[in-house]
């Protein structure tokens, strides 16, 4: 059997930049076979005393090695954790907390997060205090709390705010806490939170990491081996753990992602455009237009403003979802991410369980739409856009 890598995702040893180390991180694994691309060890358990230290899936297997030591490496991560979702490696996060600690969190989180904290951390007694990260007012008010962790996005979903990442963690640092940043919107082409003084970068790896909509994932990286032991005892005392097809599968993903994310960075600034010069947006908004209001912090912590574009066009709830419907290149459909556009309507999908009150009050209206704007030819996207405005207007 080819040999994998020794630790689970260890210090990486390919060089070279960012496109080179996407494709050749972890080849070590080739063996004595030669095979260029890696099988998927599809088996729950392994022979005792084997080479690689395997024992059960739960809790390691070559497909997770490769995948974690190619995301570590994308990351400037030392060490990263896989798991089944985006959502698992938010468990196994918060797993590492004790009933009365605190997480101070941006307002703006993504919805299954909100509702991981009211509906299941809560009942452990770990509690959530959301402040907006964009305030620096809200920074000075973060040690108050006194945190146990503190939670960030940036961009957030669905509103794209941009959180100053370095700001954000020396005020967490300044409270004793660690910070973490969840990465997904961003994508670790774009943006990486350890290199701004984050202490851990989380991925839905399902999202720009795979890139093709065809498999759940998740990840954790960190330079702290503390928590990096944390995240291996996570996955698999709490059985966290993703497939190893899965995991072949989005480690072929991300052999792509410089590639795909610069389209995304193309075709999404160029929709933006149109939506707030040809369309009647009353607001859109995309980290990369000079618009933004945090457009600045944008530039200076992102290579690209990704591939989500938010806009409010004002309309009522039956006009808004008309649009969406109408969209023949824009399937409606929740995640992001992947090479085809997608759009969403928050109010009624992704925060649907978020309080009305809640998601009102930051920005979630009936009349928002949020675009994932995909690696098709732009000129049809926006061709797509043009046709359903005009229709629902007639
Ligand atoms: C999708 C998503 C998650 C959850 O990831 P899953 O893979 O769906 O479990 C977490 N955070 C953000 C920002 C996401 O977009």
């Amino acid at each position: 059997m080819p040999q994998p890598p020794a630790s689970q995702s260890g210090p990486e040893p390919a060089s070279g930049a960012f496109e080179t180390r996407a494709i050749h991180a972890g080849r070590d694994f080739v063996g004595e076979t030669g095979a260029v691309t890696p099988p998927v060890w599809l088996t729950s358990t392994f022979e005792y005393g084997n080479p690689g230290g395997f024992d059960y899936t739960r809790s390691g297997n070559p497909n997770f090695r490769l995948l974690g030591r190619a995301v570590a490496s994308l990351e400037s991560a030392e060490f990263a954790t896989v798991f089944a979702s985006g959502v698992s490696a938010i468990t196994a996060i918060v797993s590492g907390l004790k009933s009365g600690d605190t997480v101070v969190a941006e307002e703006n989180i993504y919805g299954c997060t909100y509702r991981l904290f009211a509906r299941v951390f809560a009942k452990f007694g770990v509690s959530i205090e959301y402040l907006d990260f964009t305030d620096p007012a809200s920074l000075e008010k973060i040690a108050e709390h006194r945190p146990a962790l503190v939670w960030i996005e940036s961009p957030t979903n669905p509103n794209l705010k941009i959180i100053d990442i370095a700001a954000a963690a020396e005020a967490a640092h300044a409270a004793g806490a660690p910070l973490v940043v969840d990465n997904t919107f961003a994508s670790s082409y774009l943006q990486r939170p350890l290199e701004l003084g984050a202490d851990l970068s989380l991925l839905s790896t399902t999202k720009y990491t795979n890139g093709h909509s065809d498999a759940l994932g998740g990840a954790v990286c960190t330079n702290d081996p503390a928590w990096n032991e944390r995240m291996i005892f996570a996955q698999k005392a709490l059985g966290l753990q993703p497939a190893p097809f899965d995991c072949w599968l989005t480690l072929r993903g991300l052999k792509t992602e410089a590639i795909r994310m610069e389209r995304h960075c193309a075709n999404a600034l160029r929709f933006a455009e149109f939506l707030e010069n040809e369309s009647p947006a009353e607001t859109v908004r995309y980290p990369f237009l000079p618009s933004h209001p945090q457009h600045e912090i944008a530039r200076r912590q992102m290579r690209g403003g990704s591939g989500i574009v938010t806009a409010d066009f004002g309309f009522d709830l039956e006009t808004t979802l008309r649009l969406v419907e109408s969209l023949r290149y824009f399937p409606k459909a929740e995640s992001l991410g992947g090479v085809e556009s997608l759009c969403c309507h928050p109010a009624s999908m992704t925060h649907a369980s978020v309080p009305r009150e809640q998601r009102e009050k930051v920005g979630i209206g009936d009349s928002l739409v949020r675009f994932s704007v995909g690696i098709e030819n732009i000129e049809d996207l926006v061709a797509d856009a043009r046709a359903a405005l005009a229709a629902v207007a007639g």
